[in-house]
């Protein structure tokens, strides 16, 4: 898939995409509930349906992305209830799947470390998504 082809999702069509609540997932990704490290082998390619990314253009003048994390109520990157911060880290990185056995939303992201790639993924609860402008 071109980049051109890939749908932008602002916060607000993501609420609408994550119809089901993670509780409710039924498939492999239930453990997701905060990030969660997905191996390809895991990851249930034949039901998760490409449905956009959160990936935004780099600012003019910025190099990258910020790595950014948003947590006002003490809150870990890994929490199961830290907020969805669409303009921070990771989520600024992130692709979007549905799945289709479950209408889950989930989030996707890959890691890049010095020796490793890591894939990690979240469900997505509606609740929990917050974003920095007010149209998005
Ligand atoms: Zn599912």
């Amino acid at each position: 898939m071109s980049n051109e082809t890939i749908v932008k999702l602002k916060a607000f069509e993501l609420r609408v995409l994550g119809k089901a609540m993670p509780d409710q997932c039924t498939c492999t990704l239930k453990i997701c509930q905060g990030w969660e490290s997905v191996p390809d082998a895991r990851w249930p390619a034949d039901q998760m349906q490409a449905a956009g990314t959160l990936r935004q253009e780099l600012p003019e003048g910025q190099m990258e992305l910020t790595f950014e994390e948003f947590h006002p109520n003490g809150t870990r990157y890994d929490s199961p209830n830290a907020p969805i911060a669409v303009d921070y880290f990771p989520y600024n990185r992130c692709d979007v799947f549905k799945c289709n056995a479950c209408q889950c939303a989930v989030l996707k992201y890959t890691e890049f470390g010095g020796y490793y790639v890591d894939t990690r993924a979240r469900l997505v609860d509606p609740e929990m998504i917050v974003a920095r402008s007010a149209e998005a």
